[in-house]
């Protein structure tokens, strides 16, 4: 999701651009007033010029039925609607304005995210099943019943669109919460209640490595278990980081779990005190950028290149054994040995770098070995 201020549209498409390129397949726009929905046709336009074709997903709250319906050209460029039964309106107000919100997806055959948000839960809903739970002989937990509310919203907001007329699968279904147990729970329970395709997502992780983490163990548990459609990774920048650390992060869960592949993977190892040079960590931050850097371009020009293994190892305790099981593999001298690093190809060792461009000679290596393989005059 970008974190720009919509109504700028040039900014605003910079970031998507930004975000596909680094591999995320759907970006979400704020759309929040009426200038950010006359901008939202611009930022489709911008990226269309560009030659981006990822969708983008309208992030309505609170004032999404009036903008749906004011702003047809916004409706009409935006590829999917999320909406927040919890803020959708309150008492008499709320159907309604559900209902005008799911007749603009059924006008302009858009797809809907109903994403439901502990944060933002629909407060009469959670009080309803408090008060029906506090009836109970044996009451659930408040912990249970606001699972309950969060699923609840969810399904019978789906049913109502449903009956509005949207065609059940044209729906997505999301009901986050920022704890990975309490996220783990809700999912399985939604997955077993439910057949809408589900959006997974740890709201609000946090920044950094308590973020990646806590989204990473949250999400594989469940992608793990089939459950999950799409997924996000909502972490909070670094000051000065780059938006796209999300998306890095997202493709790198799946990736690690063997269920989409979206760049070549690079195999180091930690080092220890067999490597005093920091020599074997720089080709392999080296390599690893490189590869990502050319993705965008890659794809297109060498399908399959994603699935690509290279191994950068710092001794030769663990790395010709490792650089065997890669596509192509490095092992670089450690403390005291030779000063000669093996490269390895296919498994068999194909020649050895010597000498004080061993990091460029291995780039080239790489570049040449993707030519052949995934280039236009592959052998078969
Ligand atoms: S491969 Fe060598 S340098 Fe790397 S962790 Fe193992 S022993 Fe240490």
């Amino acid at each position: 999701m970008t974190n720009t201020d919509t109504v700028d549209a040039v900014a605003t498409a910079i970031q998507v651009k930004e975000l596909a390129l680094a591999g995320s397949e759907l970006v979400r726009i704020t759309v929040n007033t009426p200038e950010a929905a006359l901008a939202v046709p611009y930022v489709r336009e911008q990226l269309d010029r560009m030659g981006i074709d990822v969708p983008l997903i309208g992030d309505f709250h609170y004032n999404g039925h009036r903008l749906l319906t004011d702003y047809p050209a916004c409706a009409e460029a935006l590829s999917k609607y999320r909406i927040n039964p919890g803020n959708v309106g309150k008492g008499d107000k709320r159907d309604k304005q559900f209902g005008q919100m799911i007749e603009a997806a059924i006008r302009w055959k858009k797809p809907v995210r109903i994403g439901v948000n502990w944060g933002s839960l629909d407060q009469e809903l959670l009080a309803q099943l408090m008060d029906a739970n506090s009836a109970r002989k044996q009451p659930l937990d408040a912990r249970q019943v606001m699972y309950e509310a969060l699923m609840s919203s969810a399904i019978e907001s789906a049913h109502r669109a449903e009956q509005i007329g949207l065609d059940g699968n044209q729906i997505i279904l999301s009901c986050k919460v920022s704890g990975v147990q309490d996220l783990v729970s809700v999912y399985r329970a939604l997955a077993q209640r439910c057949d809408y395709p589900l959006h997974l997502g740890l709201t609000e992780a946090g920044m950094g490595t308590k973020g990646t983490v806590a989204s990473s163990a949250a999400l594989s548990v469940l992608l793990q278990e089939g459950i999950g459609d799409t997924i996000r990774v909502s972490l909070t920048p670094q000051p000065g980081e780059s938006r796209t650390q999300e998306v890095v992060i997202a493709s790198e869960i799946l990736q690690a779990l063997g269920l989409r592949m979206f760049v070549p993977s690079v195999t180091a190892c930690p080092g220890c005190g067999r490597t005093t040079s920091t020599t074997f960590q720089e080709l392999a931050k080296q390599i690893d950028d490189y590869l990502r850097e050319q993705m965008p371009v890659w794809r297109k020009q060498y399908p399959g290149v994603e699935a690509l293994k290279v191994a950068v190892m710092g001794c030769i305790v663990n790395g010709p054994g490792e650089s065997k099981h890669a596509d192509i593999g490095i092992s670089l001298p450690g403390t005291g040995e030779a000063p000669a690093a093996p490269v390895f190809i296919d498994g068999e060792k194909a020649l050895t770098l010597r000498g004080d461009n061993i990091a460029h000679d291995f780039h080239q290596l790489v570049q040449k070995y993707i030519e052949k393989r995934f280039g236009a005059s592959k052998t078969a």
